[in-house]
């Protein structure tokens, strides 16, 4: 973001979210990558800490009553590091916008405040095995039974699940009304019987804790659900502000480390064999964003392929075979003795 844009204020803020970032041992991205790490929870702890988090929020809870745009100038120097790390950075942004717009004070209190102060962790669970574009095609229901509703089906992709307390949920309510009032928005706790697993031999965004959600006859009491029955359409949209600015937010912080990064590689002919390498495994494997270490390997490592001149190691990882995953390649490319990343070049 051009910083003729940026108020005195958030200036400031963007060079203490810069300076966070710098901070950020280099180890952590190395070890997400390799899927050491699932779920940073000291990251998202640091964050709340520095009092990064959920900058737009009123002061009561815990926020800073600050403009988008100051929220947005920290996550694009948050989204240098990675696009696990800045996609962590938007949950409490995301969710938090259902919990702030549309909660109750109790809700409020109990979720908002704690997401902000980095006491719980939250994520936000509306995509499907059976697909994420079509929302009002929800088949995850909720059953409303005296106090409670009973929540069954399955959530895919969600982003932060591996560490979450507790996940907002969209489920159908009622399959005969029109769509845009047949989902409802739940606050679902972990420990309400949510069961949770990662199944992902994710190509990249590795180590943002995405996992996949069963709920099976969860009892969620009455008082969860945000707003009313039949309103998720209405929190849905409204949820897609930040959930859009986030994700551009972060993506351009990656843009700008990328091309930073670029310049600063060497091509001579040592490069030109690294990258060809590494494009070979390409049709197999993307390349990670924590991955293009490869491409930034520096010059004195010499002639030959991505890892001082070995082969590319096989991963003996096995994802379940019931999730259709292949066995994947996982060449050690983040994990060399001169391994670098985009963010180190940039910050
Ligand atoms: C970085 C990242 C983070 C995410 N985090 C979360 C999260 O925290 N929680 C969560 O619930 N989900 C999350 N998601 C999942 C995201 O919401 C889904 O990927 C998205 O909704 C699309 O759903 P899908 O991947 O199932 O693709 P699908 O819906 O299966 O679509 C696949 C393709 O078909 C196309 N398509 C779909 N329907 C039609 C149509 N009718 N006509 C023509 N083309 C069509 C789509 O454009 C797409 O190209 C995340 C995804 C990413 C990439």
């Amino acid at each position: 973001m051009y910083d003729f844009l940026l108020s005195d204020e958030a200036k400031i803020l963007k060079q203490k979210a810069r300076k966070f970032a710098s901070e950020v041992p280099h180890q952590l991205l190395i070890d997400m990558d390799a899927d050491k790490i699932q779920f940073p929870t000291q990251f998202v702890k640091d964050l709340a800490d520095a009092h990064l988090l959920g900058l737009r929020f009123d002061k009561k809870y815990g926020g800073q009553n600050l403009s988008w745009v100051s929220e947005m100038a920290v996550l694009e120097e948050i989204g240098v590091l990675s696009m696990a790390l800045s996609c962590l950075y938007s949950l409490p942004s995301i969710c938090g916008e259902a919990l702030n717009e549309f909660g109750t004070d109790k809700q409020k209190e109990k979720y908002l405040r704690t997401i902000i102060s980095g006491e719980k962790f939250c994520a936000e669970a509306l995509t499907e095995p059976r697909g994420g574009s079509d929302f009002y095609g929800a088949t995850t229901t909720a059953v409303k039974d005296g106090d409670q509703y009973i929540l069954n089906g399955e959530k895919r992709f969600v982003v932060g699940a591996e560490g979450a307390d507790f996940f907002l949920v969209y489920a159908k309510t009622d399959k005969n009304a029109p769509s845009y009032k047949s989902i409802s928005m739940f606050i679902v706790e972990r420990d309400m019987g949510v069961e949770e697993k990662y199944v992902y031999g994710l190509m990249g965004t590795r180590g943002g804790g995405a996992g996949r959600l069963y709920f099976k006859d969860v009892q969620v009491p009455a008082e969860n659900i945000v707003l009313s029955e039949g309103d998720g359409g209405r929190i849905f949209n409204q949820m897609m502000y930040p959930e859009r600015m986030t994700s551009a937010a972060g993506v351009i912080g990656m843009a700008k480390a990328s091309i930073k990064a670029s310049r600063a590689l060497d091509f001579d002919a040592t490069a030109t064999r690294v990258i060809l390498g590494t494009l070979a495994i390409l049709p197999r494997r993307t390349t990670s964003w924590n991955g293009c270490v490869a491409l930034l390997r520096p010059k004195e490592v010499g002639p030959g392929r991505a890892v001082g001149g070995q082969s590319m190691p096989r991963c003996n990882r096995r994802f379940p075979a019931a999730h259709n995953h292949r066995r994947t390649h996982r060449p050690e490319i983040a994990t060399g003795p001169h391994a670098r990343n985009c963010s180190q070049v940039y910050l």
